[in-house]
C-alpha cells in the first residue's frame, strides 16, 4: 500500500532531509499544535495559567533547584559541582517542550529570549561528540548518585547493584522532544541541532553486534520518532525500534517493573513501573503505524484491553500502588492507596490519542477525555504553582500521600510531574481535531479557530462551547472549501451510558438520550460509526452545526472484581468525575451514603473553584448514638469536579460512595476522646487516627474488618499516640483497645505503654498508674490520679522487630 509522506506533524515544517522516503503513518493525521487558537473558555483559562504562570513558576524552580546550573557547570561557564539527581536534566527540557508550545500560538517576545540563553547554556554543555547528560560532564571521573563512571552501561541498572539506572537516555529522550517542538515553534535549528548530535551519537553506539541495553526509562523511542518525522531522517525511526527490540532480552535489569522481561511482542499486559510501560507502549504504537508492524499491533492491542478492562481508575489514572510506581494486577484498583501518577496519566492520554490515530475509533478518546479532565488536571492547582504527583481516591484528609504533602505540593525534588504538567497542557488543542481524506474528526470539545488541513484545501473551523460545563456545541464554518467534506461529530461513550470502552466501569440506570445535531437551525439524524456522527455536505461559509450532549447526572460503578468499590457509586456528569469533599460536609464525608434513587441536581456556582458546576441531592449521613447503636439522618450532600479537589485545604474525600448506609462510617457520639484532635507520631497511608475515636469496636484484636490505627512500617521503635482536647478537661482513666495481627501480619501489643499529660507549657508523666496496660483482645484499662489537662499522650514502646497499632482509645473523667 502506498504511503502518506512521512512528515505531517506540523505541516508548516518540510522535511529537511533529501532522502524522505514514502512510509506510511497513521491513517488519522493530527494537527498541528500550532493550528488550534484556543478561545477563552474552559481550555482558555487553563492554557492562559500555564502559559503565564506554571511555564515561569517552573522556570525559576529549575533556576532555584540548581537544574540550569548544571548546564552551565558541564559548560565550564561556572565552577561548582553537580547539584541535585542526574535526570534533573530531563525538567529543564519538558519546561522548553511546554514554552515552545505556548509560543507558537502566543508570541512574547521575553520566553523567546529565556528560551534562546538557556537552549546556548544547554548547547555549551554539549561534549563534542554529541554526548549530553550534565552529572557526568561535571564530573567525568565519578559521577553522582544514579550515573556509572562508564557511559551508557547502567541506563537498565547495573546487574552488579553498584548503581542505578542513569536516565542518559530518558533525558535526551526529552531534549528531542523539547528540541521539536522549539523548532516548529520558532524555526530556529538551535535545540534541534543539539538533539540530532545527541541521536547520532545513541545511533552510532547502539546497533546489532554494538550495544544491545534497552533504555532504563522508556522515553528516547518515542522521541526518536518525532525527530526522524521532522528529519525524514530513517536511522532515527530504526533506532527506536532496536531500542524496543533490546527489551526482554535478558540485558539490563530483566524485570517487569522495567518492562523489561519478555520481548515487546509478546508483552500483553501493561505492568511495572507504570510511566516506563505506557511511554514504551506509546512508541510501539507509533511503530505499528508507520512500519505497519503487525507484532507490535497485536501487542498494544492486547496491553490496551489490558489497562482498560482491568488497570485503569476510574479517573482515567493508572499505577494503583506506591511501591515502585506500579501498575497493579487486574482490578487492583484502591482508593486511598492509589498512587495514579500525573505522569502517568498524561502517559496514558498521549497512549490513546495515538491508538485514536492507529483506528479512528472514538472508544481511545472517550479514554482520552476521561484521563485528562480527571486524572491529569487534578495534578495542578487552578493557581498553575500546585502540583498533585499522587492523584488518590479518596483522602482521610491527614495522611501526606502527595510525597509527604497532604495537599499540592509548590515543589518536589524529583519534579517529573509538575513539569509534565507545563508541556503537557498547552499541548491539548492537538487532540482537538484529526482528519483522514475529506472528513474532519472532532476528538475533543473546546472553544476555539481551528485552520483545518484538508487536501490542498484549508477549512477553518470555529468551536463556541461552554464545555464541559455544558452539552451545548455550536460550529460555524469561516472559509469555503471545493466540493464535499464531512465533519465527524464525537459523540463520547458516557452520552450513551457507556463510561468507559469496556466493562470496567459501567452506568448505573439509564440516563442516555439521543444527542441533538441541527444544521443551520435544522435537527438533522445523524448515522454513528465508531463513536463518530457524519455529517458529509458542500459545507459553505457561515453554515452552523450545532451539537447538544445530554449532560444528565450519571452514577457510574465499577466491575464486582474490584473490591475496593464493591457497593459504592461514582458521580458523573458530561466528562467530570465527581468527588464529596468534607469542606462542603462540616469536615467529613465517610459517614454519608447515596442511595441509588436519590435525585442529584447540577447547580452552576460561578464563584466557587474557579467557577464550576456542583451536583446537589439529599444523602443519609449515619450518626452513633452514647449506648453505641447507630442511627441515620438526612443531610445534604454537594459533589464537586475531582479535578478541583484539595484547593480548600487538606480535607476527606471520597469518589466513590456507599450506596447503602452500612458501608457508611457513622459519625461517632460527643465525647471526650470524639471531640479531641487525634495526632501520631507516624500513621500508615492506609490507616487513620479517625480510627482512634471513631467508636467502632472490634471483636478481637486481630479484627482487619474495621478503620484502624498503626505505627506500620515502623518496628521496635518508641512511637505515640495523643489527643488534644477542645479545652481543658480532666482525665483520670484511659482504655485501650490494642491492634494485634499476629498469624497474619506484624503488629503486636508494645512492649510497653506510659501515660503522659500536657499542661499548656509542658509535659508531665500521670501519677499512681494502674494496670497493665497492654492486653490482647480487650479493652486495657489504665487508671491514675485525676487531672486537668489540654492534651494526652500514650507512648509506646513497640515490641522489637514488630510494629503495632490501635482499634480504639478512649479517655474518661
Ligand atoms: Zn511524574
Amino acid at each position: 500500500m502506498k504511503g502518506l509522506l512521512v512528515v505531517f506533524l506540523g505541516t508548516s515544517v518540510a522535511a529537511m532531509a533529501a532522502q524522505t522516503e514514502e512510509l506510511k503513518d497513521y491513517l488519522f493525521r493530527p494537527m498541528p499544535f500550532t493550528a488550534v487558537k484556543v478561545e477563552d473558555g474552559f481550555w482558555g483559562t487553563r492554557l492562559e495559567t500555564n502559559r503565564t504562570v506554571t511555564v515561569w513558576y517552573a522556570f525559576k524552580k529549575c533556576e532555584e533547584t540548581g537544574r540550569i546550573d548544571n548546564f552551565a557547570k558541564a559548560a565550564r561557564l561556572m565552577p561548582g559541582s553537580f547539584r541535585g539527581t542526574p535526570f534533573d536534566d530531563s525538567d529543564v527540557y519538558k519546561v522548553i517542550e511546554g514554552a515552545s508550545y505556548s509560543l507558537a500560538t502566543h508570541p512574547d517576545p521575553k520566553l523567546d529570549a529565556y528560551l534562546d540563553a538557556l537552549i546556548a547554556k544547554i548547547a555549551a554543555a554539549q561534549e563534542p561528540d554529541g554526548y549530553l547528560y550534565t552529572a557526568r560532564t561535571i564530573h567525568p571521573d565519578n559521577p553522582p548518585g544514579i550515573a556509572s563512571p562508564k557511559r551508557w552501561l547502567n541506563d537498565c541498572g547495573d546487574l552488579r547493584g553498584k548503581y542505578g539506572d542513569s536516565h542518559e537516555l530518558y533525558n535526551v529522550g526529552h531534549l528531542y522532544e523539547a528540541a521539536v517542538a522549539h523548532y516548529q515553534a520558532t524555526g530556529k535549528r538551535t535545540l534541534l541541532d543539539v538533539a540530532i548530535r545527541s541521536a547520532d551519537l545513541v545511533a552510532s553506539v547502539w546497533g546489532p553486534g554494538k550495544l544491545e541495553i534497552p533504555s532504563g526509562h522508556p522515553e528516547i523511542e518515542l522521541s526518536l520518532i518525532k525527530l526522524y518525522r521532522v528529519t525524514g531522517k530513517r536511522a532515527y525511526l530504526d533506532l527506536a525500534r532496536f531500542l524496543l527490540e533490546c527489551r526482554g532480552r535478558g540485558k539490563g535489569i530483566p524485570t517487569a517493573q522495567y518492562a523489561n522481561h519478555k520481548p515487546v511482542v509478546e508483552q500483553t499486559e501493561l505492568v511495572g513501573h507504570a510511566v516506563r510501560s505506557v511511554y514504551m507502549v506509546c512508541a510501539m504504537t507509533d511503530i505499528a503505524a508507520i512500519l505497519g508492524d503487525e507484532p507490535y499491533r497485536r501487542a498494544v492491542d492486547a496491553m490496551w484491553i489490558d489497562m482498560a478492562s482491568r488497570k485503569m481508575a476510574v479517573t482515567g489514572g493508572l499505577g494503583a500502588r506506591h511501591g515502585g510506581e506500579a501498575m497493579g494486577d487486574a482490578y487492583e484498583l484502591p482508593n486511598a492507596e492509589a498512587y495514579n501518577e500525573t505522569c502517568a496519566g498524561i502517559a496514558n492520554a498521549l497512549w490513546n490519542h495515538r491508538m485514536f490515530l492507529l483506528t479512528g475509533d472514538g472508544r481511545y478518546l472517550d479514554v482520552l477525555e476521561r484521563v485528562i479532565y480527571n486524572g491529569v488536571l487534578s495534578g495542578v492547582s487552578l493557581s498553575g504553582d500546585r502540583f498533585f504527583y499522587v492523584n488518590p481516591l479518596a483522602s482521610n484528609g491527614e495522611y501526606p500521600f502527595n510525597q509527604g504533602h497532604r495537599d499540592r505540593f509548590p515543589w518536589t525534588g524529583c519534579a517529573c510531574c509538575p513539569v509534565n504538567i507545563a508541556r503537557f497542557i498547552p499541548s491539548v488543542p492537538g487532540f482537538a481535531y484529526a482528519t483522514r481524506g475529506r472528513s474532519i474528526y472532532v476528538g475533543l470539545y473546546l472553544a476555539s479557530v481551528a485552520e483545518i488541513p484538508l487536501g490542498s484545501d484549508n477549512v477553518t473551523l470555529r468551536q463556541v462551547t461552554d464545555y464541559p460545563w455544558s452539552g451545548h456545541v455550536r460550529f460555524e464554518v469561516q472559509s469555503d472549501a471545493a466540493g464535499e467534506w464531512e465533519l465527524k461529530l464525537r459523540i463520547p461513550g458516557w452520552a450513551g451510558d457507556k463510561p468507559v470502552p469496556t466493562d470496567l466501569y459501567r452506568s448505573l440506570g439509564s440516563t442516555a438520550a439521543a444527542p441533538v445535531v441541527k444544521v443551520n437551525g435544522q435537527a438533522v439524524k445523524v448515522e454513528q460509526t465508531q463513536g463518530f456522527a457524519g455529517l458529509k455536505r458542500t459545507w459553505k461559509r457561515g453554515d452552523v452545526i450545532e451539537l447538544e450532549l445530554p449532560m444528565r447526572v450519571r452514577r457510574v460503578v465499577a466491575n464486582e472484581k474490584v473490591m475496593a468499590d464493591i457497593g459504592r457509586v461514582a458521580l458523573e456528569r458530561g466528562p467530570l468525575v465527581y468527588c464529596v469533599e468534607g469542606a462542603d460536609e462540616n469536615g467529613h464525608v465517610s459517614q454519608l451514603s447515596l442511595a441509588d434513587d436519590a435525585v442529584m441536581t447540577p447547580e452552576r456556582r460561578l464563584s466557587l473553584l474557579g467557577g464550576v458546576t456542583v451536583l446537589r441531592g439529599r444523602a443519609v449521613e449515619s450518626v452513633r448514638r452514647e449506648d453505641g447503636s447507630v442511627f441515620q439522618r438526612p443531610a445534604e450532600l454537594t459533589a464537586v469536579p475531582y479535578q478541583v479537589w484539595c484547593l480548600r485545604g487538606a480535607n476527606p474525600m471520597e469518589v466513590w460512595l456507599p450506596r447503602t448506609a452500612d458501608k457508611a462510617v457513622p459519625l461517632p457520639c460527643p465525647t471526650l476522646a470524639s471531640e479531641s484532635k487525634a495526632l501520631a507520631s507516624h500513621t500508615h497511608m492506609g490507616d487513620t487516627t479517625a480510627a482512634l475515636n471513631d467508636q467502632i469496636l472490634p471483636s478481637s484484636s486481630g479484627d482487619g474488618s474495621i478503620p484502624r490505627f498503626t505505627w506500620w512500617d515502623h518496628k521496635g521503635t518508641a512511637e505515640w499516640v495523643q489527643y488534644d482536647f477542645s479545652k481543658p478537661s480532666k482525665v483520670a482513666s484511659v482504655d485501650v483497645y490494642w491492634f494485634d495481627d499476629q498469624g497474619k501480619g506484624s503488629c503486636r501489643v508494645p512492649q510497653s505503654c506510659k501515660l503522659t499529660w500536657y499542661d499548656g507549657t509542658r509535659w508531665h508523666p500521670v501519677t499512681n498508674a494502674s494496670g497493665t496496660g497492654v492486653l490482647k483482645d480487650t479493652f486495657s484499662r489504665v487508671t491514675f490520679d485525676p487531672v486537668t489537662m489540654s492534651a494526652l499522650r500514650l507512648e509506646v514502646q513497640l515490641q522489637p522487630a514488630f510494629s503495632g497499632g490501635i482499634l480504639e482509645w478512649r479517655v474518661s473523667p
